[in-house]
């Protein structure tokens, strides 16, 4: 078993996506272990893209992040990490899939509608970010 998280960005939660977000995250088999909806402060935002800051987005990243609320989640499952990087599809949504989150709601290369960990190094260091254990069921 393994754990990645999860997060639907302003863009989608702006829209209404949320509910449909879900539903394809859990369609997949992923299990959502822990949630919640939060406003990201910049400091906050700023921490969590830390690994950016010195990219040519990054500010604007920050300004879309912290723009409305996020849902942040984690989802649990074998391979959960490649499973759910699979599901959302190319970071640019040009390139992404058929099927994937990022195919069907996706705005832009930015306004891209889901974050999800890339490694479990990244993995553990993210659901850390946002929750504590207390909040984790199972
Ligand atoms: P991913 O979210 O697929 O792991 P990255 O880690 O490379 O992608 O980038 C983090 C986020 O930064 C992306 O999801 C997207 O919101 C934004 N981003 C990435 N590349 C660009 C770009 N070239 N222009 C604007 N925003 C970008
Ligand atoms: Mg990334």
């Amino acid at each position: 078993m393994e754990r990645t998280l999860s997060i639907i960005k302003p863009d989608a939660v702006e829209r209404n996506l949320s509910g449909a977000i879900l539903k394809m995250i859990q369609d997949s088999g992923l299990k959502v272990v822990a949630m919640k909806m939060i406003q990201l402060s910049t400091a906050e935002a700023e921490g969590f893209y830390a690994v950016h800051k010195e990219r040519p987005f990054f500010r604007s990243l920050v300004d879309f992040m912290t723009s409305g609320p996020v849902v942040v989640s984690i989802l649990e499952g074998d391979d959960a990490i490649a499973k759910y990087r699979k599901l959302m599809g190319a970071t640019n949504p040009a390139n992404a899939e058929e099927g994937t989150i990022r195919k069907c709601y996706a705005l832009d290369i930015e306004k891209n509608s889901v974050h999800g960990s890339d490694a479990p190094e990244t993995a553990a260091v993210e659901t850390g970010y946002f929750f504590s254990a207390l909040e984790m069921v199972g």
